[in-house]
């Protein structure tokens, strides 16, 4: 016969009290204990409705930016995608034609620009890596979704709007 049954025994055979037999006690412990927790500041987040605030090192999503004018900076020079640790980041390189000097900063610009979202483990390292100031993680957090391509992140998601 090993302790286990031996204290199991002995538990049975023990005699509750008075205020045993009656529950109050135990009752009003478990209700002091419900009302405390009832009163407290609540920590849950209704995310998305509710957002909570994030720290200033906090990395978002990331936005290739524009210059003052409104031009795109990125000069596909590769930095970042060579940075990238986790090889989130692909492009083609393009040459600017007469007339687009609005639209591109450089003469070389991306025509295609993608980050693979699913890859990226929003190291910064792009960002540091970048000579034109032309990526920053300052947007949003990464949404959830159920089809693996649409976290390919192309340029309409990743440039910023032309501010008018
Ligand atoms: S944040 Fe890091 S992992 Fe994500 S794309 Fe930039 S360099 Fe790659
Ligand atoms: S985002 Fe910056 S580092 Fe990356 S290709 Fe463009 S200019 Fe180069």
């Amino acid at each position: 016969m090993n302790s286990l049954t031996n204290r199991k025994k002995v538990l049975a055979s023990k005699q509750m009290n008075f205020w045993e037999r009656i529950y109050l006690p135990a009752i009003i412990n478990g209700l002091s204990i419900t009302m405390k927790h009832f009163f407290k500041k609540r920590t849950t987040v209704y995310y998305p409705e509710e957002k909570r605030s994030f720290s200033e090192n906090f990395r978002g999503l990331h936005s290739l930016k524009r210059d003052e004018n409104g031009a795109e900076r990125c000069t596909a020079c590769g930095l970042c995608a060579l940075s990238c640790p986790a090889e989130a980041i692909t492009m083609t390189a393009a040459e600017r034609k007469p007339g687009e000097e609005l639209l591109y900063r450089e003469e070389k610009y991306a025509s295609v620009y993608e980050i693979n979202m699913l890859r990226c483990i929003f190291c910064g390292f792009c960002e540091e890596a970048c000579p034109k100031a032309a990526i920053f993680l300052d947007g949003d957090i990464a949404k959830a979704g159920y089809i693996r391509d649409e976290f390919i992140f192309g340029k309409d998601k990743l440039t910023e709007p032309v501010i008018k």
